[in-house]
């Protein structure tokens, strides 16, 4: 019938899209990485590193983006640099695609992967925090879109958005950031249809991420949830393969985000309820 042969065909599609990557896609493109000081922004560099790009990184921590720049080096990047600043300022978030149209000439792909740090509990009415917290994790990154679209016209180039569960579906305890992970989407997905109506090829990939363990994440959450962490080298890697690929959204890892959120609009209160049994809610009122 033709259940099974639709079956095939889109399970052939999915492993043959899977399998198209080469790491010579990204070989010489010039790619800006922000929050690469750690975490998966720092592998992302180190991935970019060995595939032979040019890299800019930022971060506020000048002292670890120079280190990740020398390790990118002798990864054998095509070039590395660094640039920082703090994403709450605006200004500063221009000045580093400027600084990658004086030092690289033109830009293949922004990867918008920071965020500023927020605290891991029940909301606490904080409207300041809040505030601060969308300039960080989505003015900056609609300003660094703004910026350089022109250069990324040009090169018919990429945006990568790196998202989260938390900016498909609502989790406790990090209401601010969940917030403005919500923000992205609306704004990157409303921006994607634009450009396909005018036809305009940048690329926009959002990256719906699971639980990876990076040290900030695991110090905030790993023993408040009952998920084990993905590796963020294997994250980041993912993020480059749909990148390349031009994938509209990333899920990282599939099991733990796309199939979940495949209940989200026909049993939104079903969803709700497995989100809140994954934590450990005892430990929390403790903590
Ligand atoms: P990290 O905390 O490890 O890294 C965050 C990066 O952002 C650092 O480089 C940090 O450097 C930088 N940063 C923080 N504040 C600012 C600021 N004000 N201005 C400029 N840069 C800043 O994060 P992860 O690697 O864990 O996360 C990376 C992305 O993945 C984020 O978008 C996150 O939301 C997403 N994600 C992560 C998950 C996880 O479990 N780890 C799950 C789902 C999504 P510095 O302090 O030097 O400025």
């Amino acid at each position: 019938s033709l259940i099974p042969f639709l079956g095939f065909v889109l399970a052939f599609w999915f492993y043959s899209a899977r399998d198209n990557f080469k790491p010579e896609m990204l070989k010489g493109k010039r790619v800006i990485v922000t929050g690469a000081s750690t975490g998966i922004g720092e592998q992302m560099a180190y991935h970019l590193a060995r595939m032979g790009s040019h890299i800019l990184i930022t971060a506020r921590t000048e002292a670890k983006l120079q280190k990740v720049v020398e390790r990118c080096l002798e990864l054998g990047a095509a070039s590395a640099r660094y640039v920082s600043g703090t994403m709450e300022d605006t200004a500063f978030a221009e000045h580093v695609v400027k600084e990658a149209e004086t030092s690289l000439g033109g830009l293949d792909m922004l990867i918008l992967n920071h965020v500023g740090t927020s605290y891991f509990g029940y909301f606490n009415g904080d409207v300041g925090h809040v505030r601060k917290l969308l300039e960080i994790n989505f003015l900056s990154y609609v300003a660094m879109t703004v910026s350089a679209l022109p250069m990324l016209k040009q090169s018919e180039g990429s945006i990568v958005v790196v998202s989260s569960m938390a900016g498909k579906v609502g989790f406790p305890f990090t209401v601010p950031y969940s917030a403005t992970k919500f923000a992205l989407d609306g704004f990157f997905s409303s921006l994607r249809q634009e450009f396909t109506i005018q036809s305009i090829n940048v690329s926009i990939t959002l990256c719906i991420l699971g639980f990876i363990d990076t040290e900030s994440a695991v110090r905030a959450a790993a023993d408040l949830l009952l998920v084990a962490p993905a590796p963020r080298a294997e994250c980041a890697l993912e993020i480059l393969r749909g990148a390349a690929l031009r994938r509209r959204e990333l899920y990282y890892r599939y099991g733990a985000t796309r199939l979940p959120l495949l209940l989200r609009d026909w049993a939104a209160e079903l969803l709700d309820y497995l989100v809140r049994s994954r934590y450990r809610l005892d430990r929390l009122r403790k903590s």
